[in-house]
């Protein structure tokens, strides 16, 4: 059985090599078998072709390449954005998300089976919370399609973990993925590439601070009064504004980084004037960008988009009266449910 064997992709280069020299093998093959892996993406031990036949098939024996099952791809007609629905080993099911602009591709990761957050807009909340994704579900949704890219000699630019579930209730994994696609022994990508998207728990962001990794963090904010975000976000009656504010402030102080903030638009919830004043005044508090996102409607509740004119009316006075680094996030593959929040794939054994 496949799953009784190590997967080659949960360990990183220190692993991996621990692992072959524990198979009797030449510490130096760590680095090239690393190569193979998670550079070259061979979906075959006996494609690692300068690695000795012998050792290959003792490799084989004990271990296997992951590799993740496409069970249905949609192109949006609209903008190119391609999700692709993915069978994990155990039968679940995940999403991810290609996003195409003129000059970089980006991929749009999930890090859960569902999402325990339950945030009462979403889809993915909606669908319910199965497991953590292991290292090897979350990387090989970058590489299948890197892959892909490949053929047409392109390649991922940019990461987004903004799929399903929670990037920071699954954070040793996330780390260990952030590290291996950002090794230049890997796909190389640069951190600064790499955004990591949080409905603000607050331990995650500590350990961010700690690992100093220098990727972008965005912060699902969505409301600036309490009442109005426990309502949205379940999550901020444990980690409340206030204490999301201060460990924002000691991020921001310690690795210099801007942080980018979410809000989604939700009408006569939270787009009157008094939203706008406290949001400007909450985000000028950071070296910010701040996305507004018009609610999509997916999830059933009495949740509607406000009206275009509303939507200009918030803009425009945070842009202008208030000079805030805003904008309006523009949707992507709105006929293939392509857009972050309506990732909703329901676990199909
Ligand atoms: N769990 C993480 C990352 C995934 S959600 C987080 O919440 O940040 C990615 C983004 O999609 C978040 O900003 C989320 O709030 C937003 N989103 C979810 N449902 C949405 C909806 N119905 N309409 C618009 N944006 C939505
Ligand atoms: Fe989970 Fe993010 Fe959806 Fe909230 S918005 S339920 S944290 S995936």
């Amino acid at each position: 059985m496949e799953n009784s064997k190590i997967a080659l992709l949960n360990l990183n280069e220190a692993e991996l090599t621990d692992y072959i020299l524990s198979l009797g093998m030449k510490k130096f093959y760590g680095k090239q078998i690393y190569n193979w892996l998670h550079s070259k993406l061979v979906r075959n031990i006996h494609d690692m072709t300068n690695i000795s036949l012998k050792d290959r098939e003792a490799l084989d024996n004990n271990s296997y390449i992951p590799l993740l099952n496409i069970i249905k791809h949609q192109i949006s007609k609209i903008d190119g954005t391609e999700k692709f629905l993915f069978k994990l080993e155990d039968g679940n099911t995940i999403e991810t998300v290609l996003l195409k602009h003129k000059d970089r591709n980006t991929v749009c990761v999930s890090t859960q089976v569902g999402c325990p957050i339950k945030c009462k807009f979403c889809a993915t909340g909606a669908s319910g919370y199965e497991r953590n994704l292991t290292v090897h579900e979350i990387l090989n949704q970058i590489y299948t399609i890197e892959r892909r890219l490949r053929n047409r000699e392109q390649n991922v630019n940019n990461i987004v973990f903004m799929g399903m579930g929670e990037p920071f209730l699954n954070i040793d994994n996330l780390i260990k993925v952030i590290k291996i696609i950002s090794d230049e022994k890997g796909l190389n990508i640069s951190r600064r590439k790499i955004t990591v998207s949080t409905s603000g728990i607050i331990t995650g962001i500590e350990r961010l601070m700690e690992e100093k990794l220098q990727v972008e963090l965005a912060i699902s904010l969505h409301a600036v009064f309490n009442e109005k975000r426990d309502e949205l976000m379940p999550i901020n009656k444990k980690y409340p504004l206030e204490d999301l504010f201060t460990v924002l402030q000691e991020y921001q102080k310690r690795t210099n980084r801007r942080i980018t903030f979410e809000y989604i638009l939700i009408k006569d919830f939270n787009v009157s004037q008094g939203d706008a004043e406290m949001l400007a005044d909450f985000v000028h508090e950071f070296d910010h960008a701040l996305n507004l996102i018009p609610y999509n409607p997916v999830v059933e509740n009495d949740f509607e988009r406000p009206s275009e004119k509303k939507i200009e009316k918030f803009y425009n006075y945070l842009k202008n009266d208030r000079k805030v680094n805003v904008i309006i996030r523009g949707e992507k593959g709105t006929d293939i449910d392509g857009a972050c929040g309506q990732l909703r794939q329901r676990t199909t054994k």
